[in-house]
């Protein structure tokens, strides 16, 4: 896990889709389970529309008002020639607003097996912008907050696992990790 510790606090801003509303909604970094549990019940101040309606506002620098994989370092490369799946796009989409997968919000999907985590891992550490942020995928469904609830917990499982998982060439077999993922979806 890419280590934010460093990284001077930054108030993230969301956009209501809705009303259009822009406000800072919280302080990054943040404890991931503690962020994914109240994203789950923002609201928009100004209209109340619920979590769903509710997306990132720029990139990294948080003053962008258009999707722009630069804002994000190591995107651009990512979305060349990164390994890409319906997972890891998804992280992308929803948090920069870059349509990675084509748009379609409902085309998006939380990784179902270690294979989709190990590219949405991957992602995380290419775009290191990207994983303190990770909680907000909590608004995309209740899959998603179950996931980004227990992400430590199921990445050191996988660590546990496959140490090499990084490797493209890896085959080894995360049964435990993918047991753990099937529990917390049922
Ligand atoms: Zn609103």
């Amino acid at each position: 896990m890419t280590d934010v510790s460093s990284d001077p606090p930054r108030h993230q801003k969301v956009r209501c889709q809705k009303c259009g509303a822009v406000w800072a909604a919280f302080t990054l970094p943040a404890p991931m389970a503690e962020l994914a549990a109240s994203m789950i019940k923002m609201r928009c101040p100004t209209c109340g529309a619920g979590p769903s309606s509710l997306s990132l506002f720029g990139g990294s620098g948080g003053g962008a008002s258009s999707p722009d994989a630069q804002s994000w370092p190591g995107l651009t490369l990512w979305l060349a020639s990164g390994e890409r799946g319906v997972s890891s796009e998804t992280i992308v989409q929803t948090l920069t607003g870059i349509p990675a997968l084509g748009g379609d919000p409902d085309r998006g999907s939380p990784p179902l097996d270690p294979a989709d985590l190990r590219r949405c891992r991957l992602l995380l550490e290419a775009v290191p912008s990207l994983a303190p942020l990770l909680p907000m995928m909590a608004t995309s469904s209740k899959d998603w907050a179950l996931l980004v609830a227990h992400w430590a917990e199921i990445c050191a499982l996988m660590d546990e696992e496959v140490p090499d998982w990084r490797d493209p060439r890896c085959r080894g077999m995360a049964r435990k990790t993918y047991e753990r993922m099937k529990a917390l979806r049922a």
